[in-house]
């Protein structure tokens, strides 16, 4: 799935509870998801892991709806390899 694909799912699925939650509790929910992935880096299996995964880019998903920011924009700065050296692999080392 695209993350503009996944964003726009997020926000059909779960946008209208979100908004009204708010950005400081999609805020405090992601911070809870990455420590729960955290978690499950440590001592899950990795189907475990892999439901983390996807419960960290949903939130993420979420937040930058709320931002009225697209998650591809967000990477884009990533799509010509490392920002700082201009490298794939990044050669900053
Ligand atoms: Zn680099």
């Amino acid at each position: 799935m695209e993350l503009a694909a996944l964003q726009q799912l997020m926000a059909d699925t779960y946008g209208a509870q979100d908004r009204e939650r708010g950005v400081a509790a999609t805020i405090a929910w992601l911070t809870e998801e990455l420590g729960e992935l955290a978690q499950a880096v440590r001592k899950g299996t990795p189907e475990e892991q892999l439901h983390e995964l996807g419960d960290v880019l949903a939130w993420l998903a979420s937040l930058a709806e709320q931002l009225g920011l697209s998650l591809e924009d967000a990477v884009a700065r990533y799509a010509n390899g490392c920002p700082k050296c201009g490298q794939i692999p990044c050669a900053c080392g």
